[in-house]
């Protein structure tokens, strides 16, 4: 039904007539095959079909006939189909409805004997869809050649939802019951599930589910008119506070948050997301149930898509889909309007920035995402803000219900969900040590990093943030040594201007006072991507077109960046550093970019920054059998080992299959750190690393005995590093090392010949 029609028509009151039956069937049945079964009649008798079946998708990918009626019930459990196989399966694979006045004639069809379906014509299947996942396949057939209207295909989505729940709820139950998909979950069963440590923290808390679930009982709406008002009025209160936080609330918060919300004006205003609400709506559904039921659609076909700016547009629907079910229960949206506990850890499949916002920072404990990723917003403001979030947790959303209490372990990216005394006891001893560390590291805090045999090592803080800046005072580090610019372009949903980027550069060098900030000119492109750039597919993004590469290629966005630096730098110190240079003449060319910012600025009579460095960033193994050629072009090197690790043993850093591969402890990783270090040394230009390395015990102190004296790391790391740094002998570990550091050595790893040395020698590592 169109929306026109939709308003031209009488509202009806009563649930359209398939709807009723369904209710019917879903009163008094207990088992979920009945439950099934009575689905199958109900729809069959309603929509005066020959044939309605449901097939659900089982454990091992194959969809299988579950529950007719019309055809032979000897084919039940028995009949099964690969998604992409035949009408049903195309149906499954596209998660989109397929309607056919000719089913026979398609030339997908696939004729099953079994089910003694070649009688029939028509055929309508559409998906059974919950939280994006393709659950199975619902199709009515008749004999009759004809098309079903829009209402029937409408009508079925509908069944299509309950069904999902009904599923859905059979899983979460499981025990004796849940025999449906084989699986037994209960929710009164502990749990443990293993995710992706994003951001790092232990902490116990409560469950709080983003977005609570719509539960089958409060799928259909009694009275249609009644209902089709409540949205209505949903709409209303959500389009009222989208309003406010464009024009007013937001005004408070970043830019970046106010232009997020104006992407969701535009969706509360969309007149096809809010049509096929109302559709929804008009066929039998709560308000609830309608919002659940268009969410999954976009999800099913967006998720489908590889382009990152419609999968972002998709996570502001859904945004604005969990904001329209808060304002229909009555509870106020805005940012820091939810109500949870003081201990809350949410779960949600993916949250915004914006969805960040609107929970108080206090009470919130933790994050669990169903996706995520190191590089998404959430994971970079939780960071930032200490509060530990494990992603890609697949399934966790069908286990977890409000109030659960969980074990939230962002070092390992464990979550233990209900879990067991044992399990709490050996948690808090952790939390328990790690609160004692972290207080031993406060203590620190305000001491220098010297090793026993005098070295001073300056530990630097990864920032990137306006969030990050307290950090540099409450971790008590010696500065910036890697401020990664591009986090500001990626958090925002437009190209920020001059004066922001400006604004922000100040805002870290005032923050910093007299410690320095070396600021990395953008680093796009490989995983880091930007909403309002369309993206060049590639094969290998990794080593494909990023960082320096586009800013040469494309100079204009680099030049606007640098002049925003040297805009912000006037008076001060300004240290600037070039991301992926893989040869001398990129050096010079980028170099000679910067100059002639300066040149500008001269030209201008602008105020020039007291001092200025230019770094380069060693990423590349190439620049490393440079490296004496780029300090002629260089006032400071630092090694981003995170990539240089990545194409050294060339083990892409964001998959998980082999990421872990290779010991950044080998022998020959050490040989190519040890030789930067000597280099620069001999050339007299200051080298520093800034991988994930420089951050963690056991490898700092191997850094600070292969030579470094400057480290720069996550806030986290710098407790733990100065600690072990303070009881080092660098000279003796040196020693120790030297013999295996060499071309002869057939090691993988020396962590082993390390970890020994700091047991003999009581280093905290
Ligand atoms: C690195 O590659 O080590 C680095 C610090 O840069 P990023 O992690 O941002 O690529
Ligand atoms: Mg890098």
């Amino acid at each position: 039904m169109t929306q026109d029609k939709l308003k031209s028509s009488k509202p009806e009151s009563h649930p359209p007539p398939l709807m009723r039956a369904i209710r019917e069937a879903m009163a008094g049945t207990e088992s979920v095959q009945e439950r099934l079964d009575g689905f199958a009649t109900a729809i069959q008798s309603a929509m005066s079909v020959r044939v309605a079946s449901i097939y659900l998708l089982r454990p091992g990918a194959e969809l299988e006939l579950s529950a007719t009626e019309g055809l032979k019930k000897s084919a039940v459990h028995k009949t099964r189909m690969k998604p992409g196989e035949g009408l049903v399966g195309h149906v499954a694979l596209t998660a989109r409805p397929l309607n056919l006045a000719d089913a026979p004639g398609h030339p997908l069809f696939s004729y099953r004997p079994e089910t003694g379906e070649d009688p029939f014509n028509s055929f309508l299947g559409v998906p059974i869809l919950r939280g994006g996942r393709t659950l199975g396949v619902l199709v009515v057939q008749s004999k009759q050649s004809r098309t079903f209207t829009e209402a029937e295909v409408e009508d079925l989505l509908t069944v299509a939802m309950v069904l999902a729940e009904i599923i859905i709820d059979d899983e979460r139950v499981g025990g004796k019951k849940g025999k449906l998909k084989g699986i037994t979950l209960a929710p009164v069963r502990p749990e443990t599930m293993e995710g992706k440590a994003f951001a790092p923290g232990l902490n116990r808390g409560t469950a709080h589910l983003h977005l609570p679930p719509v539960s089958p009982a409060n799928l259909l709406a009694e009275d249609v008119s009644e209902e089709q008002a409540r949205l209505e009025e949903g709409i209303a209160v959500l389009r009222a506070s989208v309003d406010a936080m464009v024009s007013g609330e937001a005004a408070s918060l970043s830019r970046a948050s106010k232009e997020i919300y104006e992407t969701y004006r535009m969706f509360a205003y969309d007149r096809k997301w809010v049509g096929r609400l109302r559709e929804a709506v008009s066929s039998g559904l709560t308000s609830e149930a309608a919002v659940e039921r268009v969410r999954n659609e976009h999800r099913a076909r967006l998720m489908k898509a590889r382009d990152p700016y419609l999968r972002a547009r998709l996570h502001d629907l859904e945004d604005l889909a969990n904001r329209l079910i808060r304002a229909l229960s009555g509870e106020k949206v805005g940012p820091g309007n939810r109500t949870i506990a003081d201990d809350a850890i949410i779960f949600a499949r993916e949250l915004g920035p914006a969805e960040l916002l609107d929970y108080d920072r206090k009470q919130l404990k933790g994050i669990v995402l169903e996706e995520g990723s190191a590089t998404s917003h959430a994971a970079i403001i939780c960071r930032a803000l200490g509060i530990p979030l494990v992603g890609r947790c697949e399934g966790i959303l069908d286990l977890i219900e409000t109030g659960d209490d969980v074990l939230l372990d962002g070092e390992t990216g464990t979550v233990h969900v209900r879990p067991v005394e044992s399990i709490i006891d050996g948690f808090k001893l952790r939390m328990t040590v790690k609160g004692e560390l972290t207080k031993a590291y406060d203590a620190l805090k305000d001491q220098p990093a010297i090793t026993r045999d005098g070295r001073k090592i300056s530990l630097q803080l990864n920032a990137g943030l306006l969030v990050d800046l307290p950090q540099l005072d409450q971790a008590g580090a010696d500065g910036i040594g890697l401020f990664r610019t591009e986090f500001q372009f990626m958090v925002s949903d437009f190209m920020p201007k001059l004066k922001e980027q400006t604004a922000l550069y100040q805002g870290a060098i005032q923050a910093a006072g007299e410690r320095p900030v070396t600021f990395r000119t953008l680093d796009l492109g490989g995983d880091k991507i930007l909403p309002y750039i369309d993206p060049v597919p590639e094969e290998n993004p990794a080593i494909g077109w990023r960082a320096i590469r586009i800013a040469l290629d494309r100079p204009g966005l680099m030049r606007y960046q640098l002049r925003a630096l040297v805009a912000a730098g006037a008076d001060a110190h300004l240290r600037v550093m070039f991301p992926m240079v893989t040869t001398v003449d990129e050096m010079i060319e980028a170099r000679a970019l910067f100059d002639r910012e300066v040149e500008r600025a001269v030209n201008l009579g602008l105020t020039l920054p007291k001092k200025i460095e230019v770094g380069v960033m060693l990423e590349t193994p190439s620049l490393a059998w440079q490296v004496s050629a780029v300090c002629d072009h260089a006032d400071f090197v630092s090694v981003g080992a995170n990539d240089l690790m990545q194409f050294f043993f060339a083990a892409d850093r964001d998959n998980a299959r082999v990421s872990d591969r290779y010991d950044p402890l080998h022998p020959a990783a050490l040989s190519v750190l040890k030789f930067i270090a000597h280099q620069c040394d001999r050339n007299n230009t200051p080298v520093s690393v800034c991988g994930e390395i420089a951050g963690r015990p056991l490898e700092a102190i191997t850094l600070a005995a292969l030579g470094y004296r400057t480290l720069s790391m996550p806030v986290t790391g710098i407790g733990p590093v100065k600690a072990a740094l303070l009881k080092l002998d660098a000279a003796d570990l040196s020693a120790t090392l030297e013999p295996h550091i060499n071309v002869e050595s057939r090691l993988s790893s020396l962590r082993e010949i390390v970890q020994d040395y700091c047991t003999r020698n009581a280093i905290p590592v």
